[in-house]
């Protein structure tokens, strides 16, 4: 039997959804989990599992989708580096269509002539950096604990490779600082009875980094895989935590996820990158949630190379993906949904990547 089948097992999960209303009765009150993770959101979406979630058990999405919390600021700083002349921007696709504070995006940036290369690994751009000495590549350097291993391995291939044309502007963000800032909060904990834990994260993380969940704030948190069972059974030890009023970590992804995480992959990361205050978008500053490089890995720092600045900027119009990302508003109750922000025509990043909110509530609505 194909095992990546067996977690979409209709019968198993019809099983596991009776367990999960079970739970909830039991309970005897409402409860209101959080995702911290796109491809959950996407999951939850696309398997038809949001609409079928028993009565009383409410979905929230968090700041779990790279792009969509990348500040303002820091979007403003890739468009600078693309006008710069003899730059080449090398980006993630989900980049390149989300607007800047003045609504412009690297797209846009592009039409006016800024040469900007779609990739699909910061290996790609450090060969677009081996192809082109007399150019300066730059490499937007977003995501979470995930993405930051490889990219530090890519400054380091960079290194090997003596290219001194190569450089990044470091926004990689950590997930664990973001989620104490949602229950700190204004109304955080009210808000907030669980957290479905980023099954990636949790990967390189393992799970000691989320343990204070439970111990200071009391909310169970359990870390899940993206397969119809492995959400659902996520839930339901969620929801027993509660019940039994025993607030812990769980895992129920442990054919990915060790309680050390992986050692090697935080190894490199720490070799490249030291834990530094970030700006997230709807979080505002967080201290030590992101990642600068370190002193010897400077020379790779494309802020400092290209003399740029992160900009104080205003937020984009209108658009309420800050509360999106706080778990205060879904989609469908920001005025622009649908109507002036659509996947085609975005206003915001989490109408623009196919991990954000926005794009999700939009692309499955009536699911
Ligand atoms: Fe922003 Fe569009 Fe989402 Fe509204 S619907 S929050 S404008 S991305």
């Amino acid at each position: 039997m194909d095992i990546s089948s067996s977690f979409h097992d209709p019968a198993l999960c019809r099983a596991l959804l009776e367990r999960l209303s079970g739970e909830i009765e039991a309970l005897g009150r409402p409860v209101r989990f959080m995702e911290v993770c796109g491809t959950h959101t996407v999951s939850l979406f696309q398997s038809g599992l949001r609409s079928l979630l028993p009565q009383g058990l409410e979905h929230l999405s968090g700041p779990g989708c790279p792009v969509c919390v990348t500040h303002d600021a820091e979007v403003a700083a890739f468009i600078r580096a693309a006008e710069k002349p003899g730059v080449i921007v090398a980006t993630f696709g989900d980049l390149l269509r989300v607007p800047g504070p003045d609504g412009r995006s690297l797209k846009n940036a592009m039409a006016e002539g800024a040469r900007v290369e779609v990739v699909y690994s910061p290996l790609d751009a450090v060969r677009i950096a081996s192809e082109h000495p007399s150019d300066t590549v730059v490499f937007p350097s977003v995501g979470f604990e995930t993405t930051a291993p490889v990219i530090a391995g890519a400054l380091m291939a960079a290194r090997r490779a003596g290219l001194s044309n190569f450089c990044i502007v470091p926004c990689n963000k950590l997930v664990p600082p973001a989620m104490r800032a949602l229950l700190d909060g204004e109304d955080g904990r009210k808000r907030i009875d669980a957290f479905l834990l980023p099954g990636h994260v949790a990967v390189v993380l393992g799970l000691e980094p989320f343990r204070f969940l439970a111990r200071e704030y009391g909310r169970p948190a359990v870390v899940g895989g993206f397969e119809p069972a492995d959400i659902l059974s996520a839930l339901c030890l969620m929801v027993g935590m509660l019940r039994e009023g025993k607030p812990a970590v769980g895992n129920t992804y442990i054919r990915a996820v060790h309680e050390e995480g992986s050692p090697q992959a935080r190894h490199v990361m720490e070799t490249v990158f030291s834990v530094a205050d970030a700006r997230w978008r709807g979080l505002g500053l967080i201290p030590d949630s992101g990642l600068a490089l370190r002193g010897e890995w400077r020379d790779f720092d494309a802020m400092e190379k290209l003399g740029l600045e992160l900009e104080e900027t205003k937020p984009i119009p209108g658009c309420r993906c800050g509360d999106i990302l706080r778990g205060v508003l879904t989609p469908e109750k920001c005025p622009l949904f649908g109507r002036v922000c659509t996947p085609q025509n975005p206003t915001g990043p989490c109408m623009v990547s196919t991990e954000g909110s926005c794009a999700a509530w939009y692309r499955y609505r009536g699911m």
